[in-house]
């Protein structure tokens, strides 16, 4: 074939239209760094939006995809394969006694554990009407499909869409009253991001988690914790509910379980797992050979590799550091989240900084707010770390001295 070699332009005329502009085109990535059409190197603290945990091209994963590829890549859930079996078993493992149902994405998590809150909802009622209502964040985001927009109260992600899936009241993170004042006899469910990422990475406090565990316990609501961002070890445990001590009865995930490769999962605990009976759920994708010969991957070296250990033991002197930056320039407000999930949140809009970081060879992303990102990958070297961290300081000095000229 015959293709349009301006790449930009190619977009322009075939992409659709629904992303901001792309500033460059990236042809490689290995390790924490990726490099565009110009031949320039970046150091990328976007992951592919906190998918790509075990940096780029990992040899164990490129290894694990390679051979699975070879061998089986897709046949369905008609089937059994091993590598699902195994997924599942250890998904399960990390989680507790329960069941995986696999998808491909963390909308599609989201929209399954919307549809458990509805069979739970039947299930727990005492009349005829079901409960339906699930309690969500303010800030929060659970993905881009009906379900995962209903459940996401940001008007500039629902905005054009209405009408939306009813019955998602919205409660104040971190203020445990709030959501005890939405419970009634009708809700299913409280859906909880425990850092909201998209967001702008607001951390939910361990006492909050807790009680929001006593409340759904109390009033026999589900607790579904939406561990898609923050997830498959990047605040240093695998998911970042644990450092509450708590259980959930279900939980989402995707983005860094496939290390890139597409796939999504949920797990469900035992006591609500039998809620889904054959012919109730599914998705042909769902957990094939190859994006669960991707996930074994990635877990099996987040083992290996110690990486859990790894992102507690770097994030901490890393994070003092991004610390001593907010202090030294009055730009930077608040250094917000946990392990390498990190929000940086700024006075004013941070277009300009981020720009300068590209400029200078640092990927960073957008959040709600005025919140710059940074999500480097699990393996990333102590010495990129650094390099982050004085990549920052020029920026941030350069970009205040501009404020402050401006103001003069
Ligand atoms: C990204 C994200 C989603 C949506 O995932 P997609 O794979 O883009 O559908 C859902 N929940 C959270 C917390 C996310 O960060």
């Amino acid at each position: 074939m015959n293709f349009n070699k301006n790449i930009e332009e190619q977009y322009n005329t075939y992409r659709l239209n629904n992303y901001g502009p792309a500033t460059i085109t990236l042809t490689k990535g290995e390790g924490e760094f990726v490099w565009d059409d110009a031949g320039n190197k970046y150091l990328d603290f976007t992951t592919g939006i906190a998918t790509t945990g075990l940096g780029h091209c990992h040899p164990a994963l490129v290894k694990a995809i390679r051979e699975q590829a070879g061998k089986l890549i897709h046949a369905s859930n008609l089937y059994r394969f091993k590598e699902q079996g195994d997924l599942a078993e250890a998904l399960v493992s990390k989680a507790g006694p329960g069941k995986v149902f696999f998808c491909n994405s963390g909308a599609e998590s989201s929209e399954t554990l919307i549809k458990l809150s509805r069979l739970h909802g039947i299930h727990k009622s005492k009349t005829n009407t079901p409960a339906t209502k699930i309690v969500v964040s303010n800030n929060a985001f659970h993905g881009r499909t009906f379900g995962g927009m209903s459940a996401t109260p940001q008007e500039k992600i629902q905005d054009g869409f209405y009408p939306l899936l009813p019955s998602f009241p919205v409660a104040r993170l971190n203020d445990i009253n709030s959501f005890a004042d939405q419970i009634d006899e009708e809700t299913a469910a409280i859906l909880i991001e425990p850092i909201q990422g998209e967001g702008g990475i607001h951390v939910a406090s361990t006492e909050f988690l807790r009680g929001l565990r006593a409340l759904c316990t109390e009033y026999n609501i589900l607790l579904l914790i939406d561990e898609v961002q923050s997830g498959t070890g990047r605040t240093g445990q695998f998911f970042a509910h644990e450092i509450a001590g708590i259980q959930a009865d279900a939980i989402g995930m995707a983005k860094g379980l496939g290390g890139g490769f597409p796939i999504g999962a949920v797990w469900i605990s035992e006591t609500f797992a039998g809620l889904f009976k054959p012919g109730s759920h599914g998705s042909t994708f769902g957990g094939n050979p190859l994006a669960c010969a991707a996930a074994l991957a990635v877990l099996e070296t987040i083992e290996k590799e110690d990486l859990l250990q790894r992102v507690t033991q770097l994030s901490e002197s890393w994070i003092k550091d991004l610390i001593s930056l907010k202090n030294k320039y009055d730009a930077l407000n608040e250094v917000r989240g946990r392990g390498f999930l990190i929000g940086l949140d700024f006075e004013e809009d941070p277009a300009p900084v981020q720009t300068e970081l590209q400029n200078k060879g640092l990927l960073t992303v957008r959040a709600n707010g005025n919140v710059l990102r940074l999500l480097p990958p699990l393996t990333v070297s102590e010495s990129s770390l650094q390099e982050s961290i004085n990549l920052l300081d020029a920026t941030l000095a350069l970009t205040s001295q501009k404020v402050s000229t401006h103001q003069r």
